[in-house]
Formats: structure tokens, sequence, C-alpha cells
């Protein structure tokens, strides 16, 4: 069966509606009284008083549709088939109302029956904590789940904890694309153990929210259990669309087919440069699913309410237009042009988000702004650059790094403009001196206090990634303005 996303999405929800919840308009990106978040990352993280009793809900089982960005998996983006820095999550919660058997049968439901999705059976997997006897006894006597497509794995995959307050296992529920997407032919294996891998893809997670943790990891049953799930439509979406990745799916098309029209190089899909990262054209799709990914990312956040800055999100929505930009260059493009998509995110989103429609102005001039700021400090950093090859005849170690933290020149870029020249650069000068830079800012974090998980593992990648230079740009004083 083929659905488009808007249909998908008004499945579900009609799904979850013909079962008595109520149904949840999607909030705003921004955390709403929530230090402990930079942002709503998940269905359930809009629902926190509900959970946690300061506030009443509208009624024991709700449902929503919620859009939710993860900044730990920017670098995912592009890489794996399944992961977008913004991406909705549909949910079903249960608030002291029903619980594990319940929450299974309407997953199962509406993924098998021929009145909803009608998944085939055979394609679907499970996994259990394997101490929670219960659901995995559900699945096998209530579901008819066979042996072979349920596996009980650790803490590790299967139970939800951060640490303090309510907790408890899950079960996840994956959809197998196919042998075509195992290169190595490891087969169910890959979910036993955990092994990355774009087979078998993770649809939805339910939690049973059964215990508390008092903060000291002991364990103790909560008088009213809950149930949270989640749920990628995007990812529900390229199962429905019978796609590679989330990317060919109806609301990253027409952005990666604009993408195509404003350089040289072709989205080219093939099982081979899928999976080959040394292949070029792989690299090229990267850059058309980044770009995209980015832009959806952004559009959506600066509708919220946040701008390009040096600090917390602000920084963030920087970063994304930035790596954007660049992932642009590679593809040759080399004016500001990440505005222009705008309107294919708006016209691929606009029926659960009208809202975005009267935000076009603000979200195209905000993006453009900020393109013309940063291609202003590239092109500063093409000046200093021939200035140095100029007056040394070889741009050291120093001078590499300068230009890749204060410009964001990445090495491989100065490299290139210097070979034209026929001028060296000295590249291992310039690891030494990035590492030492590296060390001294992991030394200043840990004097930083009260990052959330989400920021810390942002940090983490900054680190890593090609951006190490704009590290600075997050305190205040900042280099790059
Ligand atoms: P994965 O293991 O694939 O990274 P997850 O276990 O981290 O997913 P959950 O925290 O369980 O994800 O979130 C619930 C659901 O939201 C997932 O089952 C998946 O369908 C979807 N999802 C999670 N992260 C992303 C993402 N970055 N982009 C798109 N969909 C996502
Ligand atoms: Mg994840
Ligand atoms: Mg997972
Ligand atoms: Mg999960």
């Amino acid at each position: 069966r083929k659905l488009t996303t808007n249909e998908i999405r008004k499945m579900w929800l009609d799904f979850f509606k013909e079962k008595k919840h109520h149904f949840l308009e999607p909030v705003s990106l921004i955390p709403v009284e929530d230090p402990s978040l930079l942002w709503i990352n998940s269905g359930v993280a809009t629902l926190k008083p509900y959970f946690d009793g300061r506030k009443t809900p509208p009624s024991p089982r709700l449902t929503n549709s919620q859009k939710a960005i993860r900044t730990n998996d920017i670098e995912n983006v592009g890489v794996t088939a399944r992961h977008h820095t913004m991406f909705e999550m549909l949910g079903n919660f249960s608030i002291g109302d029903y619980f594990k058997k319940e929450a299974i049968s309407f997953a199962w439901e509406l993924l098998t029956s021929d009145k909803w999705f009608a998944i085939p059976t055979e394609k679907l997997y499970i996994t259990v904590f394997d101490e929670d006897i219960e659901a995995y006894e559900y699945w096998i006597n209530d579901i008819g789940i066979k042996q072979d497509h349920i596996f009980r794995l650790t803490r590790d995959t299967n139970f939800w904890d951060v640490g303090q307050g309510p907790c408890g296992p899950n079960t996840e529920i994956f959809f197998d694309r196919g042998e075509k997407w195992d290169k190595e032919n490891i087969g169910p294996k890959l979910l036993a153990e955990d092994i990355e891998n774009d087979r078998y893809i993770e649809i939805w997670n339910i939690v049973f929210s059964q215990f508390n943790n008092d903060g000291f990891n002991n364990y103790s049953e909560l008088p009213r259990k809950n149930i949270d799930t989640g749920a990628g439509l995007e990812r529900i979406a390229s199962i429905f669309q019978d796609t590679p990745t989330n990317f060919e799916t109806d609301i990253f098309w027409p952005t990666i087919k604009q993408i195509e029209s404003i350089c040289d190089s072709k989205f080219k899909y093939s099982i081979e440069n899928y999976f080959d990262e040394k292949i070029e054209q792989t690299k090229i799709n990267t850059a058309f699913k980044v770009i995209a990914d980015h832009v959806r990312a952004t559009s959506f956040a600066i509708a919220d309410g946040v701008f390009p800055g040096n600090k917390d999100r602000g920084y963030i929505i920087r970063r994304l237009i930035r790596r954007a930009l660049m992932k642009g260059m590679e593809l040759g493009i080399n004016g500001p042009f990440l505005s222009t998509l705008v309107i294919n995110v708006i016209n691929a989103m606009k029926d659960f988000y009208p809202y975005l429609l009267e935000k076009q102005n603000l979200i195209e001039s905000t993006i453009l702004n900020e393109e013309e700021k940063f291609l202003k400090t590239l092109s500063k950093g093409y000046e200093a650059l021939n200035k140095m090859i100029e007056n040394d005849k070889k741009v050291t170690g120093k001078n590499a790094l300068l230009l890749f933290e204060s410009f964001g020149y990445p090495i491989e870029q100065t490299i290139e403009i210097a070979e034209d020249k026929n001028v060296k650069v000295d590249i291992e000068e310039f690891n030494y001196l990035l590492e030492q830079a590296k060390e001294q800012a992991r030394n200043a974090r840990k004097d930083l206090k009260a990052w959330d998980k989400q920021n810390e593992i942002f940090t983490k990648i900054d680190v890593d990634s090609e951006f190490t230079g704009w590290e600075e740009t997050k305190h205040e004083n900042a280099k790059i303005v």
C-alpha cells in the first residue's frame, strides 16, 4: 500500500482517536519550564507535567504527532537511512490507564490490520527487556509472534531510565527491509546483538513506565503505571513509499529535486553508493540529504522563535545553516541558496503545521541573512589565506589553524587552495596544534556545569567534526560574528 506522509499521520491519529485517545496539537520545539532539555526531543517530553502529576491531563489516553530535535543524531543524518535532526514522533500515551497488554495490542492492530497499516506480519520484529517476562508473554501468547521474530535484550537497549523518576522496560518494533540492506547477510543477529544497520529499521518504541528510580538506582513499583510510545513518521513513510532512505519520501523529495536544479551534481542512489563511503556519489548523496535535513530543522526552529546566535539553541541553528552551506559548496553551489529551499519545506509540512506559511518571510530572511554573514567570513578567510601564501610562500600549521578557527576553513579546503598555487601546508603542525586546542577545549568544558545530556553530546560532536573551530562561538567571547 502506498500512503503519503499526511495520510500516515492522519491514520495514526484516527486510530488512537477511535481508541478513545484525546488528540493533542503539536507544541513548540522550545521546552517550557524544563531546564533539563535544550529541545523537545520526543513526544513525551511535552507531557512531563501530566506524567509526574503536576497537571491533570485532558484525558488519561493521549495521542499526538510532535516535532522533535535531536542534536545527538546530527552526525547520523545522511549516513543512516533513518535519522534526522528534526523529525516527527507519533505517539500514544496512557496516564495511569491501560498498560502493557493493551499498548502491545494497539500497536499490533494499527500496524498489521487490513483496516489500518496492513504491514505483513513476517516483516515485523520485536525486542523486549530480558527481565520483562510479562511483555514477552503478551507478544508470544496474545499476539502470536514467532519465537524467531522476538529478541530479549539487555538494559542497554530495552530499559528507559534517566537516572531519577519514572522509568521502565520497553519493547521496540522493527521493520525488516530485506536482505538487500544486509550486505554481509547477517540476518536477525543484527537485532539480537544490537548492531547498527539499515536492514531492520526501528519504527516504534513502547515504554512501560513501571518503576520509580529514587536517584540511587533503587527501583520501586509505581502506584500508577504509564505508557509512553514514540514512532518515527518519516521512517513509516519510507516503508510505505518503499524508498531507500527517508529522504526519497514526499517530505524531502521536492527539496532534493530543487537542490539538483541549482547545482551540477545529481542525487543518484544505488545500493553500492549507499554502503561505500569511498565512492564519490555517496558523498554527493550525503550532501543532498544533509542540506534537505538541515533546512527543514532550521525552518521549524526559526518558526518557533529560535534565531542564529552564539549560544544554546541559536548556536545550533547557526551551525546547521553553516554546515548545510558547506555541503552546498561540496556540490559546487557558491552563493546563498538555502533560503530558496524553504518553500519546499513549507509545502511539504503546511497541512499539519499551517503556521509555517505565516512565518515564510521570517524564515527565509533569517536564513538568507545568516548565509550572507557566513559567506562573508569565508571570503575574508580566502583573502587571509592569499596573504599568507604571498608572504610566507607556504601555509604554516599555525595559520591553517587560524583559518580553521576564525574563518571556518576546513583543512582540506586550505590544502586545495594552497595546492592550486603550488604552495605547501604544514599538515603535521596543524594536526598537532589542533589536538592541543581540542585538549584545551575539553579541559575548559569540564568547568562548564549544568550542560544537559544533549548539549554534552553536541559539544563532543563539535570536537570531532569539521567545525571544531566554532567551538568558541558557543561562549560569549565569540570569534566569529
Ligand atoms: P534509533 O535506535 O533508530 O536511533 P531511538 O531508539 O534512538 O532510535 P527512540 O528514542 O526510541 O529512538 O524514539 C522513538 C522513535 O522515534 C524511534 O523508534 C524512531 O522511529 C523515531 N526516531 C528516533 N530518533 C529519530 C531521528 N533522529 N530521526 C527520525 N526518527 C527518529
Ligand atoms: Mg537514537
Ligand atoms: Mg533504538
Ligand atoms: Mg528506541
